[in-house]
This record gives structure tokens, C-alpha cells and sequence, in this order.
């Protein structure tokens, strides 16, 4: 049997990487894990976490107006940009040390270099310029921003990626892009004072959402004053003398602003990684393609995480990350299981879903029950802010199995996790309706809507 330097090489960091890495390892595993920027991946160095932060900073401004109601007088507030980016690089180097001790501990090797393939077992560790061979390899490389190739003056744009790092605060953005981090951002830079403006391609934002969920996020950010053009594409992005930005519209429109920040998708970083001459094959958009266990079609090579543009989500990638050391190392192939994730849109108020909107029940269900609600939150009855809060329920009307839940509102996110269960479990509408409500909440309204607001038959509304 040959021999090789390592049971198990691991390129990419991330939360996928790291976790197989590190799982793999405690098993007692020869591993190592290459990175060639900072150990943690997107999630934690320039994604989930930092944007959780940004988003916790920007709350503030609505908290400080909300407590007026409550008797409280805020003297005017002001805020720090500097302060929040160097506390949130903090936090995030605390973060990469975690993930490296947790490696370290497990007996992984850490190779801070970029890693590409020689061939199907060997690997270039490229800041040293030496080979290493590896039994089986790992591509966990996730993804990174699409530059927009197509848009002159996309080299004037930034993506998340720098808006983690902006020496200073602007006084206006635009964004180009409807998905989860164009929204996001367009609410982070709105509540930390910013003029924002969201530029999105189609008629109504979040595409992949809740028709009803989509439309009131929309007008909420509205009558918060983030502009949205819908139906509009940027075509040019000129920088005047002055700094500025000249953003030309399709519609003929042109925006002056101080950023634009274009959050289109994300692409898999597969380029120069070795694939061809490994023999991987990828797909249209780079992904690398990969069967039900993670397994490209060079036998001993896996791949998991945004770089197979599956999900592209970070549980999405730990999970797919556990499946394999099922498969290679606890003798249990497991598929990873991409059905009803929950997920959450971090905007103001945010969105917290899970299982199928009404259009996608509709497409796959000959009837379906529609429990709707909308309504203030308490909070908001002495704040007095005019936002409210959207509850849905997509039923089978044959079964009555529950199969999606929608929320707008606060602490959505927090809820879809816990709605999860029952809508993984398969529950019925009869179970929820047999559970007791928890009063005074908001969640209480999953639970106490007995009668379908109206129903869905053949795809029509009835
Ligand atoms: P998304 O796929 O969510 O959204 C991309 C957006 O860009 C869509 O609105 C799309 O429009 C639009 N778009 C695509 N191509 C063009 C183009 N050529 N010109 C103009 N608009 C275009 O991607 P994001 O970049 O927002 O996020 C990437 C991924 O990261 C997400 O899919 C998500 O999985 C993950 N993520 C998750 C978060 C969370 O869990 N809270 C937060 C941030 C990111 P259309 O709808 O018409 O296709």
C-alpha cells in the first residue's frame, strides 16, 4: 500500500474545512489544514459573524428613538465608526485564535500557505514551494464575491468584503444586488446614518423568500427611508473629481454617492487550485461537482461548502463536513441532508423562514391551508414606531403537515431555528394548534391561528 504524508489534506479554513479537519484529527488522523488568508473562513473573519456585529451596531439609532415612549430621554447620540471596526477586529481575531487552538488541540497541522493540487494525491504547499502527499484531499475553499465582470467601473465598487473595512463611514451607499447580503448591508448602513439605496435587478427583493414576507421587509425598509429600485441595473459606475460616485441606471436615472457596493452571488473559488491537472471536474460557475457523499469524480477527492455551490450556508458546510468523516472514517456513508434549513435575513425587522414559501407549496401541493397574520408587536405599542410583523403558515391541506413558516419581525431569526423541529419532524398543523401558547410573546401568534386565512387549490387562490 503506498504511503502517504498524511491521511487527510484539508484546503480551506473555513467553517467546512476546519471542522472536517479538526473532527478528523481527534480520530486520530494524520491531518493537515491549509489556509491561505485567516483561519476561520468567510463566516468568521468577513461574513456571518462580523455582519451579526454590524447589524447588533446599527439596532441602536431604532432603540434610542423606541425608548422615548418608555419614559427615557437619550441625550442626542452620536456614533463612532472607528470604535465598532477596531472592537469588531478584536472579536474576530479572539475568533480565528478559537478555531486555531481547536485545531492545535485535535493534533491537526495548520499550514498558513495557499495549497493547490499537483495531481490526485499531491499538493503544493505553495509559500514553502514543497509537495506533500495526502491519501485523501479535502477542497473546502468556499466562495468570494462576484466582481461583476459585465459592469464598467466595477473597479470603483466595493463588496462585503471591504465594506468590513472602510477607513471611514460614507454619507451615502448604493447597493447593487436583492439577496440576502445586499439587503443586510442595506439595513446596516441605514440604521448607522447612511443614505442607502437598493438597486435590484427583479420585481420584488429576496427572490428566493416568501412572496408576503418579500413585500412587507420591502415596505418596512421604505418607510425607513432605505430607497429600493426595483426592475434597475446599474450599467456604469464613473468616480468624479470630488471622490463621489456618478451610479448610471438603465432606466436612464443617476445616483451620486459616496460607495457602491455590489453583493451579486458569490463564486466558488476554484481558479488556479490545481483541478485540472488533479482531473476534478466543475461546473458552470466553477463549482466543483461532487455525488451525495461529497465525492468529486477523482475517487480519493471531496468537496464541501460554497466552493460545491450546494447551499451556500455555514451549518450547511459543518454538516456536509460531518457526513464525511461519517463516510470516510466511522464506516456510516452519510448524505448530507439539505431539506428544511432554516435561515434568516438579518434586515430591520429580519426574516426567519424555514421549509417551503406559498409559491413553491403551490407548484408541488394540489391544496394547501394559508394561516396568515399581521400585527404591531408589543413593543411597538408604546415606542410607537409603525412596523409590523408578519406570521405565515403553508399547510398541506390533504395531510395538514406544516410545510413552511415565515416570519417578519423581531427575533424571526431566532424563532425559524426553533420552528425548524417541528417542520423537520413533519408535524401537522393539529400539533401546533395542540400546543400551548406562551403569553405575552409574539411567537404565541404559531400557535393560535386555527382558521386558514384562505386556501390555495391547483395553484389558484380560493
Ligand atoms: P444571493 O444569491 O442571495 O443574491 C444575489 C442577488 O444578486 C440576487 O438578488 C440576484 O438577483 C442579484 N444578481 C445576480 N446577478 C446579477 C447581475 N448580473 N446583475 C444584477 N443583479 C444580479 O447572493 P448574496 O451575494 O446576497 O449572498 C451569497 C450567499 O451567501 C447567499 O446565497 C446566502 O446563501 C449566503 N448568505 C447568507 C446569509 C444569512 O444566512 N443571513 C447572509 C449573507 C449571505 P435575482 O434574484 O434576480 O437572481
Amino acid at each position: 500500500m503506498a504511503s502517504y504524508d498524511y491521511d487527510l489534506f484539508v484546503i480551506g479554513g473555513g467553517s467546512g474545512g476546519v471542522r472536517a479537519g479538526r473532527v478528523a484529527a481527534s480520530l486520530g488522523k494524520r491531518v493537515a489544514v491549509a489556509e491561505e488568508y485567516r483561519f476561520g473562513g468567510t463566516c468568521v473573519i468577513r461574513g456571518c459573524v462580523p455582519k451579526k456585529l454590524f447589524v447588533y451596531a446599527s439596532q441602536f439609532a431604532e432603540h434610542f428613538e423606541d425608548s422615548a415612549g418608555y419614559g427615557w430621554s437619550v441625550e442626542k447620540p452620536t456614533f463612532d465608526w472607528a470604535t465598532l471596526i477596531a472592537n469588531k477586529d478584536r472579536e474576530i481575531a479572539r475568533l480565528e485564535a478559537a478555531y486555531r487552538s481547536g485545531l492545535d488541540n485535535a493534533k491537526a497541522e495548520m499550514i498558513d500557505s495557499r495549497a493547490v493540487l499537483v495531481d490526485d494525491h499531491h499538493v503544493r504547499i505553495v509559500a514553502e514551494d514543497r509537495v506533500v502527499s495526502a491519501e485523501t484531499i479535502l477542497i473546502a475553499t468556499g466562495g468570494r464575491p462576484n466582481p461583476h465582470e459585465a459592469l464598467p467601473g466595477r473597479e470603483n465598487c466595493i463588496s462585503s468584503n471591504e465594506a468590513f473595512h472602510l477607513t471611514e463611514l460614507p454619507r451615502s451607499i448604493a447597493i447593487e444586488g436583492g439577496g440576502y447580503i445586499a439587503v443586510e448591508f442595506a439595513n446596516i448602513f441605514h440604521g448607522l446614518g447612511v443614505e442607502t439605496t437598493l438597486i435590484y435587478r427583479g420585481k420584488e427583493i429576496l427572490g428566493r423568500f416568501d412572496m408576503d414576507v418579500r413585500r412587507a421587509l420591502h415596505e418596512e425598509m421604505e418607510k425607513k427611508g432605505i430607497r429600493i429600485l426595483c426592475q434597475s441595473v446599474a450599467i456604469g459606475v464613473d468616480k468624479q473629481a470630488d471622490g463621489t460616485l456618478a451610479v448610471h441606471l438603465n432606466t436612464g436615472n443617476t445616483l451620486q454617492v459616496g460607495q457602491m457596493m455590489l453583493a451579486i452571488g458569490r463564486l466558488p473559488n476554484t481558479e488556479g487550485l490545481g483541478l485540472e491537472a488533479a482531473g476534478v471536474e466543475t461546473g458552470r460557475t466553477g463549482e466543483i461537482l461532487v455525488d451525495e457523499y461529497s465525492r468529486t469524480n477523482v475517487a480519493n477527492i471531496y468537496a464541501i461548502g460554497d466552493v460545491t455551490n450546494r447551499v451556500q450556508l455555514t451549518p450547511v458546510a459543518i454538516h456536509e463536513a460531518m457526513c464525511l468523516i461519517d463516510t470516510l472514517y466511522r464506516g456510516k456513508p452519510t448524505s448530507p441532508d439539505h431539506e428544511a434549513i432554516p435561515t434568516a435575513v438579518f434586515s430591520q425587522p429580519e426574516i426567519g423562514t424555514v421549509g417551503l414559501s406559498e409559491d413553491a407549496a403551490a407548484a408541488q401541493y394540489g391544496e394547501l391551508e394559508i394561516y396568515l397574520a399581521r400585527f404591531r408587536p408589543m413593543r411597538h405599542t408604546l415606542s410607537g414606531r409603525d412596523e409590523r410583523m408578519v406570521m405565515k403558515l403553508v399547510v398541506d391541506g390533504e395531510t395538514r403537515k406544516v410545510l413552511g413558516a415565515h416570519v417578519l419581525g423581531p427575533d424571526a431569526g431566532e424563532m425559524a431555528q426553533l420552528l425548524g423541529i417541528p417542520i423537520k419532524a413533519g408535524l401537522t398543523k393539529d400539533d401546533f394548534d395542540r400546543t400551548m401558547a406562551l403569553h405575552p410573546s409574539a411567537a404565541e401568534e404559531l400557535v393560535t391561528m386555527y382558521q386558514p386565512t384562505y386556501r390555495v387549490k391547483d395553484g389558484q387562490r380560493v
